[in-house]
Formats: C-alpha cells, sequence, structure tokens
C-alpha cells in the first residue's frame, strides 16, 4: 500500500489590516471576510480618518467589517497624519502580526508601511501600481511609499503590474488580483442595466483641486445645473468637505430644480442610483471602477487619473475646473458620453478592473508556503564579499 502523497501545508497567518477611509471600508471587507473564511487570524483597525458616521462608522457595520481597535480621531488635518503614525507605530509593536497588509494611497498606506518595517515585519500592498503621474498629488506619494515598502504587490490589473515593473519592481512579487471593489460590487447582488432603464446624471466632488477654490467650485455648480438642463435630473450626494466649501464660498447657491442634493448615500443605495444613471461625473477614484462595472460612462474631473483601462477603452473623459474652457470641455465630454450610439457601445465593454474574486486570490497567495521567502524578512549575507551590482 503506498502512502497517501502529504497535503501541501497552507499558511495561516496573522494579518494586521488598517483602515480609514470610506473607500478602504468598501474594498477591504469583503477581503477580510475572505482572509477569515480560509482560517487567517485578522486584527482590524479603524485609524479614524474619516470619523463622521454616514462616512465611515455606519458603513463599516453596514459590510460586517468589525473593528478590532478603534482610534476615532477628532484632530485637524495636520496634527492627523502625526498621530496616525503614531498610533501605527505603538498598534503594530504591540501587536506584532505576521504581516501588514493596507490598501490603496491614503495616509494608512505610509504610516503602516514604516510602522511594518519598524516593527521588521513584512508589508503587503493592496490596489499597488495605480500611478496617476500627478507629482502634486498625495495620494501618488503614498501609492509609491507602499511600492518601496511593499515585500509583495497585489496588483488590479497588468497596467498597473508593468508600472510597478516599470519601477524595479521584481515580477516574483507581483500577482494581479483584480480590485476587491469589485468583490463588494458583486455581493450588493445588483446587476448592470440595459440603456434605455437608465436616467439622469450622478455626480460627486470631493477633491481639494476642484472644492477649495472658490472659482472652481463655482464653475462646478455651474456644470451641475448645466447637465440637469440638458441630460437630466442629476442626483449629488453630498461630501461633507464639499458641502462645507459650499456653504463658505457660495452661500445661497442656487441648484437647478432638477438637481437633487442630498448627504452621503449609503454604499447600497448609492450603487443602485450608479447603475440607474446614463452618465457619472465625479472626482472619485473608485467610482471610476463602479462604473466600468455596470457599463455607465463617466467624466472624471481631474486632469489625470490612475485608472487609464478606462481612458483607453473609451468610457471616461477627462476634464478639469481650471478654466472655463476646461469647464466647457467638460460639458462636451457629457454630451458626447450620453449620445445613444456612446452608451451602448460603453455598455458592452468588460468591465477590465477584476471579476469578482480578488479578496479569494489574495487570501488563497497569503496561504501559498512558497511565498515565506518574502514573507520572512532576513538580513541578506554578503559576507562573501560580493556586490549586489
Ligand atoms: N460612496 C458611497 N456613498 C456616496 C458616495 C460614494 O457609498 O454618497 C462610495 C462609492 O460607491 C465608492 C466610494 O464611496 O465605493 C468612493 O469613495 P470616495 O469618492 O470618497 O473615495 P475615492 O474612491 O476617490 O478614493
Amino acid at each position: 500500500m503506498t502512502n497517501p502523497s502529504p497535503t501541501p501545508s497552507v499558511r495561516r497567518r496573522r494579518i494586521l489590516v488598517p483602515y480609514g477611509t470610506r473607500p478602504e471600508i468598501i474594498k477591504l471587507a469583503p477581503v477580510v471576510r475572505a482572509l477569515r473564511a480560509v482560517g487567517h487570524s485578522v486584527i482590524t483597525v479603524n485609524t479614524g480618518q474619516h470619523s463622521d458616521a454616514p462616512m465611515s462608522g455606519d458603513l463599516s457595520l453596514a459590510l460586517g467589517l468589525e473593528t478590532t481597535i478603534t482610534n476615532v480621531l477628532t484632530l485637524d488635518k495636520s496634527s492627523r497624519l502625526g498621530q496616525i503614525v503614531s498610533d501605527a507605530l505603538r498598534i503594530v509593536s504591540e501587536h506584532r502580526p505576521d504581516l501588514v497588509l493596507a490598501l490603496g494611497d491614503t495616509d494608512t498606506v505610509p504610516a503602516y508601511a514604516l510602522a511594518a518595517k519598524r516593527s521588521s515585519l513584512p508589508f503587503v500592498h493592496l490596489e499597488a501600481g495605480l500611478r496617476s503621474f500627478n507629482q502634486r498629488s498625495a495620494e501618488e506619494l503614498n501609492r509609491k511609499i507602499g511600492s518601496a515598502s511593499a515585500s509583495l504587490h497585489f496588483a488590479p490589473t497588468e497596467r498597473s503590474r508593468a508600472f510597478l515593473r516599470s519601477e524595479g519592481v521584481d515580477d516574483d512579487r507581483i500577482r494581479v488580483v483584480g480590485n476587491s471593489v469589485i468583490d463588494a460590487l458583486l455581493s450588493t447582488s445588483l446587476s448592470p442595466l440595459g440603456v434605455e432603464e437608465r436616467f439622469g446624471v450622478l455626480v460627486t466632488a470631493h477633491r481639494a483641486t476642484n472644492v477649495d477654490d472658490p472659482q472652481r467650485l463655482s464653475r462646478f455648480v455651474g456644470l451641475v445645473n448645466d447637465l440637469a438642463s440638458t441630460i437630466g435630473p442629476v442626483t449629488f450626494p453630498v461630501h461633507p468637505r464639499t458641502a462645507q466649501r459650499m456653504a463658505q464660498f457660495l452661500p445661497g447657491v442656487r441648484f437647478h430644480d432638477q438637481v437633487t442634493l442630498s448627504p452621503p448615500l449609503g454604499y447600497f443605495s448609492f450603487i443602485d442610483q450608479l447603475r440607474r444613471s446614463l452618465l457619472v461625473v465625479t472626482d472619485s477614484g473608485g467610482l471610476q471602477e463602479e462604473a466600468s462595472y455596470f457599463g455607465v460612462p463617466l467624466v472624471v474631473l481631474r486632469g489625470s487619473t490612475s485608472r487609464w483601462e478606462s481612458v483607453e477603452n473609451g468610457s471616461v473623459r477627462l476634464a478639469t475646473l481650471d478654466d472655463d474652457q476646461g469647464a466647457a470641455r467638460a460639458r462636451e465630454a457629457a454630451n458626447l458620453l450620453t449620445r445613444d450610439e456612446s452608451l451602448r457601445t460603453i455598455a458592452t465593454i468588460p468591465c477590465p478592473y477584476g471579476d469578482g474574486h480578488t479578496g479569494e486570490a489574495v487570501a488563497r497567495y497569503l496561504g501559498d508556503p512558497s511565498l515565506d521567502q518574502y514573507l520572512i524578512l532576513e538580513e541578506p549575507s554578503f559576507l562573501n564579499g560580493e556586490v549586489p551590482w
């Protein structure tokens, strides 16, 4: 009788997952669920970067992201970053996980990358390799710090893998797994609608470049009003920062009667509104991936994006609010993308951002013992006198 071949041992790792903002909660919830489902032990840390309920607290509960450690911060922006870093240093050294896993481009990424390294622990970057090539962007620096620190990079697309490789990241350390934003969408069970079932425009804006300048903010309001008169009813859930800036810069501002303003919507309602829209106009990053899943075209109110796949496939156009010509370009893009022919073509474009199984792929890869070579950090030995180059 032959012995049954031994089952390869699967690693069950202790993983510390910090998050602090709405998009991190949405994208990490399915990953944390998938990690736990295969037996990894996950410590979640809410850094408190978004401390208001609709942006963070309610959302993490709704998505089943139970928080192990919470640090609700009420500090102003300048002291908040320092506080996140000092919390990160303390939390990581107290818990000593097998690895720290952080997503995307918020301040959580550099803070926890630094903390992981200070404790000689591996840092793993999820949604790795996005690049906007915008030198003014704090998010771009956060992404690059993530890449410089990571022992393993979970990239959403082949393009993001290529960006990482072009910066010298070893291909063996990259896994293309899609973006877990699509996992989150699948979990809503909301499917794409036919073009004839859609109407109106969904609008959001919260980037400092658009809302912190009175002139740009007023061009934005002009654009929203024009969209209501040319395309149809506009739904505009107002980010807290934008609400504050409108009250400050444009008191008594009037909107077209076809514009519906509201506080931020719950995730499910927001996604339902998105799939019912003919067009999205936004400066948000994650919405570009979500709109793509529903085959809805989008105007990005920025001069650059980190989601080039949608620019390349024709479903996204870029426009800025820098001057009146920029705003005219945004109107033109909106009109072009909502022509019947464009709507129908874009509805058939496959979503380039993943298949909805990113969380499972991450959980499987992290269980693979062959990744120990990247996840157990050792000082290299050059005792034989060789030099690296
Ligand atoms: N979102 C939401 N309610 C809203 C607006 C947005 O739940 O009223 C969700 C949206 O589905 C997306 C995420 O918030 O997943 C985007 O967050 P945000 O625009 O703040 O961040 P970004 O993606 O630009 O980093």
